[in-house]
């Protein structure tokens, strides 16, 4: 299994967000299983994450979308961005 790529991530106010790009090693999405919530979200003074790293997606709870199997992501790679208030997957896709 190969793990997916943050391949755009516009959530700037976040400490791992550098010019559109998550630079945590992993991140984990899903808190609640029916949102995908980016679970790293976090508003910090001190930068995080390496900035010669783009972020995998190292798991998702967001069991409700088509690309989760067996609580990870199968999906090529996802995009993060807010909706609402909230930091989402924006590649989520509902089996129903
Ligand atoms: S595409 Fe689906 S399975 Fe992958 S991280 Fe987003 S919500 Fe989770």
């Amino acid at each position: 299994m190969q793990m997916p790529k943050v391949s755009e991530c516009s959530v700037s106010s976040c400490a791992y967000n550098d010019n559109k790009a998550c630079h945590a090693l992993a991140i984990t999405v899903g808190e609640d299983p029916d949102t995908p919530i980016c679970d790293t979200f976090f508003e910090s003074d001190t930068p995080g994450g390496d900035k010669s790293a783009t972020a995998g997606v190292g798991a998702c709870k967001a069991a409700e979308c088509e690309y989760n199997a067996d609580l990870e992501c199968t999906a090529p790679n996802i995009e993060v961005g807010m909706q609402g208030n909230e930091a989402d997957c924006l590649t989520f896709n509902s089996r129903h």
